[in-house]
């Protein structure tokens, strides 16, 4: 992509509005654009992270069984009358009534539709078990939406729903999804903690990832020796004190960004549908669920707020909206001239190239270098050609190479799927 055809532009100054890091870094870059609190587009910059994102979510996903599907959005009042949460729900859901007087809600979980339609599918102990997951557009009406990318009221959502025939099963598949949770925000360069938290319908706790970082709202006690990890909520119920119970390490309180949730349903939404199956004796009993939550706008967010300097974004390689980003410095025709053949060897290699073509200082585009974050940076000069080589620079190094210009698509494609910690 040449930089001079971008749909966006970079901004020199942070937008006053907003008060969060990753909003400030994201927009400043032209990632996303503000629509008001809460609520932002993503740009075509923005969107590559999303779908690098989304496709390891996928990965990971699929791997473990997992069906993909798509929900509606808008939302039949009659099914969430069933759970109860139409009215319990009222201050998150959006709720109103179309221009047939009909009373619609938008979407913002879907347990309730989900069990509805799994009951045309699932009426014996042969149908199970089931898992189905989606990557959709969720709506929640916010009061505190001033996290940027970290809590919307609109935003991207994975939801999982599993369904079983008995706890054990369930039980068995639930810690499945927590490992393939693990290599989700692994491979997406977030170092997340499996945290202990309230709130499971079926069970007493259930889980939380949950990444330390000061901006996070939530507060976890954590050890610092092994992985062990609690929400503070529930930290009086393990009586912790200053000891890790799992390996006597010391434990720290610290706050965190919770990136993704993971929680036993039991037969609570099951039993307000009635979807039962009928066990191999004949017996009916109600389907034991799950539901697994991920927000891949939100990982986006917390990678920023976890890999950025004074200067921009330092994307892991594995989300990077491009792997290398070209820059000819100068106005000789012959540095022109090599910069357009690296330009199109790396296209001819596969490898993702943003090349800043344009008419401007170096100053300029080596800051909107810093800020897009874009792993590699390529300098192409009148020096660096004299030799017939490149200027490469890591985004989260200081150290600059020079590498001959043949040997840059072998350099790029060998490190392309390398993350680093
Ligand atoms: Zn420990």
């Amino acid at each position: 992509m040449r930089q001079s055809s971008l749909f966006t532009k970079t901004l020199r100054d942070s937008p006053k509005d907003e008060v969060s890091i990753n909003a400030r870094l994201l927009i400043r870059g032209g990632f996303i654009s503000k629509v008001m609190a809460g609520v932002y587009e993503c740009m075509p910059l923005g969107l590559r992270v999303l779908n690098s994102i989304n496709a390891i979510i996928r990965e990971e996903m699929n791997a473990i069984g997992a069906e993909e599907l798509h929900m509606s959005v808008l939302q039949n009042k009659d099914t969430w009358m069933k759970s109860g949460r139409w009215s319990a729900a009222k201050e998150v859901m959006y709720q109103f009534q179309d221009p047939g007087g009909r009373d619609i809600g938008l979407g913002w979980t879907h347990e309730e539709p989900l069990t509805a339609v799994a009951k045309h599918f699932i009426s014996s102990y042969k149908d199970l078990p089931k898992a189905v997951y989606q990557i959709q557009t969720k709506f929640r009406n916010e009061p505190r939406a001033k996290s940027g990318m970290l809590r919307g009221r609109e935003f991207l959502m994975k939801d999982l729903y599993s369904f079983h025939a008995d706890e054990e099963d369930l039980n068995r598949y639930y810690e499945i999804v927590a490992r393939a949770y693990e290599h989700i925000f692994g491979r997406v360069g977030l170092d997340a903690r499996r945290t202990i938290a309230a709130g499971g319908l079926f069970s007493k706790y259930s889980d939380e990832f949950q990444v330390l970082s000061e901006v996070g709202e939530d507060t976890i006690f954590y050890c610092t020796e092994c992985r062990y990890a609690v929400n503070i909520e529930v930290v009086s119920d393990f009586g912790l004190k200053s000891v890790c119970p799992e390996c006597s390490g010391a434990l720290a309180q610290g706050k965190s960004i919770e990136v993704g949730n993971i929680f036993k349903l039991g037969t609570a939404f099951s039993e307000a549908f009635d979807l039962t199956y009928v066990t191999g004796n004949g017996d009916k009993r109600p389907v034991i669920m799950a539901s697994y939550g991920i927000g891949p706008g939100r990982v986006m967010g917390a990678v920023v707020e976890m890999r950025h300097d004074e200067k921009g974004i330092m994307w892991p390689d594995s989300i990077a909206p491009y792997s290398a980003h070209l820059i000819a410095l100068g106005k000789e025709k012959s540095t022109h001239d090599a910069a357009e053949k690296l330009y199109a060897a790396l296209q001819k290699s596969s490898i993702e190239v943003l090349y800043d073509d344009r008419d401007a200082t170096a100053g300029e585009k080596f800051a909107d270098a810093d800020l897009l974050g874009i792993p590699y940076r390529l300098v192409v000069s009148e020096k660096t050609i004299k030799n017939r080589e490149v200027e490469v620079k890591r985004r989260n190094e200081e150290k600059l190479n020079m590498v001959k210009l043949e040997d840059i698509p072998k350099l790029l494609l060998n490190s392309r799927f390398f993350t680093y910690a």
